[in-house]
């Protein structure tokens, strides 16, 4: 395998249609893939896909937006699924308090945060590293991280990221790593944080079906798009596309375990 797409969701509905030809277009690119979860079914759907197909992995989580009543949590159901090999992480989870007013806000945190506290638990107990989400809440997801590293030592990826250096030094005081996407493509405004980030722990995603990249703009995002991305990357650092190319991937097989 040449390439690991660190967060993807090719089990999402959007590929329902034509799944078998979006994994074998990536395959012939040597891409592997990790199948992100974002709610139970969504979990379920990513192992069986994972242990259907070599080089590819999946995670097992539910996304901030899923958050509801503690007592419905599928504790079980997620640590069954944990216990599988080709389960290398916890997530994605975190916050999201995009488009939200102060008021929605504060009870958002209120629903989102034991889900996220519950997902860093299973993280610590199946040691298993965790894939953050966190829009518009950098301050949140941080002081739960940092409050939580107190206890036991965390492993994780935030993923998507958008912070400035402030943030990502929290990240990095914390021993995680970093996924950009098809954003970095076409805005410029995230190369100063990607190069004040050690280049051992930067890591490339799609988060197909979204955020495609500039040459695919508006279409749906798949993995096999994934090589613009690490152009962008190689642009950034100056370096050549094959050198980029095969840290992100020895990065992702680090923080994965794989
Ligand atoms: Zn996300
Ligand atoms: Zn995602």
């Amino acid at each position: 395998m040449d390439i690991i797409d660190a967060h993807t969701h090719v089990q999402f509905p959007q590929f329902d249609e034509d799944r078998d030809e979006v994994i074998a277009r990536a395959k012939e690119k040597g891409i592997g893939m990790v199948q992100v979860g974002t709610d139970l079914v969504m979990s379920q759907k990513a192992c069986e896909l994972a242990s259907q197909h070599d080089g590819m992995w999946a995670t097992v989580g539910i996304h901030p937006h899923g958050a509801a009543d503690m007592n419905k949590f599928p504790l079980e159901e997620m640590k069954n699924l944990l216990s599988q090999d080709v389960v290398v992480g916890v997530g994605e989870c975190g916050f999201d308090f995009y488009n939200m007013s102060q008021e929605e806000r504060h009870s958002a945190r209120e629903t989102q945060q034991p889900l996220f506290k519950e997902q860093i638990a299973l993280s610590v107990a199946f040691k298993k590293p965790l894939v953050i989400h966190t829009r518009d809440a950098f301050e949140e997801t941080l002081s739960v991280l940092e409050e939580q590293a107190q206890k036991n030592s965390l492993r994780g990826i935030a993923h998507f990221f958008t912070g400035g250096k402030e943030e990502a030094q929290r990240f990095l005081d914390l021993g995680f790593y970093f996924t950009f996407g098809g954003l970095i493509t076409h805005n410029r405004s995230f190369d100063d944080v990607i190069r004040f980030i050690p280049k051992d722990r930067v890591l490339v995603e799609t988060d197909a079906p979204y955020v495609a990249p500039a040459g695919q703009r508006g279409k749906r995002n798949e993995p096999s798009y994934i090589t613009e991305t690490i152009q962008a990357l190689a642009d950034i650092y100056d370096e050549s596309y094959e050198k980029v190319k095969e840290r992100v991937r020895d990065n992702t097989k680090a923080i994965f375990g794989i």
